[in-house]
């Protein structure tokens, strides 16, 4: 038995229902969201409430269908674009099983960043479950490699994430940040950080009928000679600190917090998403570990946690030929 004090050994869920409303990034509509309390081991699960009934859409990474400018999930005929940033809410103050109603194809994206989600999700107010946490403890270095793109996890008692990026332009150029995740780091060094973009690539997304709703209310939006938004930076390393928030949100598509230190260079969401489908591939590289009472853990036993008697949440991952659709993306 090894400890983990700083991480609380219980499940956690919100104590109410809450809502808020804004505009969908892509389609520029205004939507609708209602997050709602969940049972344990019921882990994070979308709702299409607009399409009468239709089957709930895990978070999980075996769901997704597109990675191209935001992580899309699906179940059926029920899609939810522009997931992280609200991912990350949830995983960055370590809330285990939440039910995300949407009445429409896309999250809000509300200022860019994590923030507003964080203030919702306080404002419900978070509750401890009685069942002890499951997460994912890596054992030995898993790495995915893509062009210069890469991205990495190694053996870490906490959850710390280390992003670098690298951007011909001026105002970001190199960057390079570093956290050992607790919410309260999450809430202050990182839910704040905004989305971006460039002015260019931003007019002809909009061309194509791509990225309606973006607008400086919702990123920061870069022209040759800078930042336009009249704000300024909310950081000054805003940039390397949103990319920290979509590594959070996209990992916890693993369906369990995961124990480890990822260190990721120029990394999007494909990379992340293939970071976690090498994880499931590598099943001698982690182990599959309970939480106990004072930071004790016990590794639970593999080929039991197999069977549903380790939770639905995780089947897709342990056995990912159960699951109802291959692991491989586009
Ligand atoms: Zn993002």
């Amino acid at each position: 038995m090894k400890t983990l004090s700083q991480i609380n050994p219980y499940q956690s869920t919100i104590r109410k229902t809450v809502y808020c409303s804004g505009i969908g990034l892509h389609s520029g509509n205004r939507i609708n969201m209602t997050l709602r309390p969940a049972s344990a081991n019921s882990g994070i699960r979308f709702v299409r409430n607009d399409l009468g009934y239709s089957s709930p859409v895990p978070a999980f990474m075996n769901r997704v269908i597109d990675t191209t400018m935001a992580t899309t999930i699906s179940e059926g005929n029920a899609s939810v674009a522009t997931t992280e940033h609200l991912l990350a809410a949830i995983n960055g103050l370590s809330i285990d099983n939440i039910i995300i109603e949407v009445d429409g194809p896309e999250v809000p994206i509300l200022d860019g960043s994590s923030a507003p989600f964080v203030g919702l999700l306080l404002q419900a107010g978070i509750r401890q479950q009685k069942s002890y946490r499951r997460l994912v403890k890596i054992t030995r270095e898993i790495s995915f490699r893509d062009g210069d793109r890469h991205i990495s996890i190694y053996p870490y008692d906490g959850f710390k994430v280390t992003a670098e990026i690298n951007f011909k332009h001026e105002t970001i150029k190199r960057q390079v940040y570093s956290v050992a995740l607790s919410p309260q780091k999450f809430v202050a060094e990182i839910s704040k950080a905004r989305t971006f973009g460039f002015l260019e690539d931003v007019e002809k997304l909009q061309k194509n009928g791509l990225a309606l709703g973006a607008s400086l209310e919702n990123a920061v939006g870069m022209d040759e000679n800078g930042v336009l938004n009249k704000e300024g930076l909310r950081y000054d390393n805003e940039f390397v600190r949103h990319k920290i928030v979509d590594i959070i949100g996209d990992m916890t598509l693993l369906g369990c917090p995961v124990l480890g230190h990822i260190v990721a260079y120029k990394s999007g969401h494909s990379q992340h998403l293939k970071l976690m489908e090498t994880i499931a591939a590598t099943p001698d590289a982690w182990e599959f570990v309970e939480l106990k009472k004072d930071g004790q853990l016990s590794v639970l036993n593999k080929f039991v946690s197999r069977t549903r008697a380790a939770g639905n949440r995780f089947l897709p991952i342990l056995s990912p030929v159960a699951s109802k659709r291959p692991l491989s993306i586009q």
